[in-house]
């Protein structure tokens, strides 16, 4: 079978997850995933994605690649959350009436989990989305900006970034300045600028690619970078490849094309396959594993659902990311592994604490 060509139950029985609900909508023709990946350290909790997939088959493949990502970040973080991501794989863009009787109906469906998962928002879904849901589910965690507090990751996710991309260059390099490297960012949105704004401020060169070329000219301004063409993001040399738009951009054609000594970005899921945590080790790159280095917003929004609303403390939290990837690269390098090995058992040990 080709991938991509699984059904339904070909996609269940592979998953090692507690469950899913996979609800048909018939109003809007929109089909509606949520995946409960792990439960051990807490309710399952993460975003809610709304995407026009070519086949309702990929919708559910991301809700439980990315159910079984937040097990392993909530536990990389140690919060007290477990692994789930909810999907609405709708037939075309959805507005007004339509969207609103989706969410409703898909708060409705979140009220029969009883707690069994809780969300907010993710790619395709807006802070009013959350309020939408909000308004006939109590399972709505974090509506962004409620109570005075911050309304988007994006910059939390960009400063654990930068953390974790200031510890990949002590590993490397003995020191961890910014001063003299030179960062590519591959996607300037919500995480990519600000971790942009980062790197400039500390002393780095900065390289931007975006499909939105507009958009990565003016930030190139703004910064004092130059632009890469999106064909040449991957044979580009840089010290530092910090990919925050797309999973899967690596892998078996683009790892030998790279010139760098670190990959370090935001994006989810950005190995296409195992092998290429192998494939990048062997070449002498040092990998950020996703889940960790873009744990920023996770971390903080799950703070906040616990009570933390002081920004500095917040950041603090943040910026130990930095600490959690020198431990794994330093485990990685002890063991001549990739730092993906160290990173999952550091994740097994806490489940396993968890279980206990
Ligand atoms: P975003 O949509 O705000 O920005 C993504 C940017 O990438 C856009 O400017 C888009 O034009 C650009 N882009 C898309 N395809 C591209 C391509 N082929 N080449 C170059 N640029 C391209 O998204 P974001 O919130 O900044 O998130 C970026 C990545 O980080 C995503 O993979 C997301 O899942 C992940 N992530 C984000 C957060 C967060 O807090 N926002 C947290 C964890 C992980």
């Amino acid at each position: 079978m080709a991938f991509g060509d699984e059904s339904f139950l070909d996609l269940i029985a592979a998953w090692d997850g507690a469950g899913v609900v996979v609800h048909f909508d018939q109003p809007t023709g929109s089909w509606i995933f949520i995946a409960i990946h792990d439960a051990t350290l807490g309710p399952a909790t993460g975003g809610t994605r709304m995407k026009v997939y070519s086949r309702p088959e990929e919708g559910l493949r991301d809700a439980l690649r990315l159910a079984s990502g937040m097990t392993a970040k909530w536990a990389s973080v140690d919060l007290p959350f477990g692994g789930g991501k909810a999907v609405l794989a709708t037939p075309g863009p959805l507005e007004g009436r339509e969207r609103q009787g989706l969410l409703r109906r898909y708060g409705a469906l979140l009220n029969t989990l009883d707690g069994a998962f809780g969300t907010g928002e993710d790619f395709g879904t807006t802070p009013d989305d959350m309020l939408e849901i909000a308004s006939v589910s109590g399972h709505v965690v974090q509506v962004h900006g409620s109570a005075g507090g911050p309304s988007d990751p994006g910059p939390f996710t960009a400063l654990g970034v930068f953390a974790g991309m200031r510890a990949a260059l002590e590993q490397v390099h003995g020191q961890s300045s910014l001063d003299g490297r030179t960062v590519l960012i591959q996607g300037v949105g919500d995480v990519g600028a600000p971790l942009a704004r980062l790197v400039s401020n500390a002393g780095g060169s900065v390289l931007l690619c975006d499909i939105d070329s507009d958009l990565a000219f003016a930030l190139s301004v703004e910064f004092g970078g130059s632009v890469v063409k999106p064909e040449n993001v991957y044979r580009t040399p840089c010290d530092v490849f910090a990919p925050c738009a797309l999973g899967a951009i690596l892998n078996g054609s683009t790892i030998p094309l790279l010139q760098c000594r670190v990959v370090a970005g935001s994006a989810n899921n950005q190995l296409e396959t195992d092998q290429d945590a192998e494939r990048l080790h062997e070449r002498g790159i040092l990998y950020a594993p996703d889940y960790v280095i873009n744990s920023g917003g996770a971390l903080a929004f799950g703070l906040i659902q616990l009570g933390a609303h002081d920004v500095e403390v917040l950041e603090t939290r943040v910026k130990g990311i930095g600490g959690m990837l020198a431990e794994i690269f330093a485990d990685a390098l002890v063991h001549d592994v990739s730092p993906v090995h160290s990173a999952r058992r550091r994740v097994e040990r806490v489940l396993a604490k968890g279980r206990g």
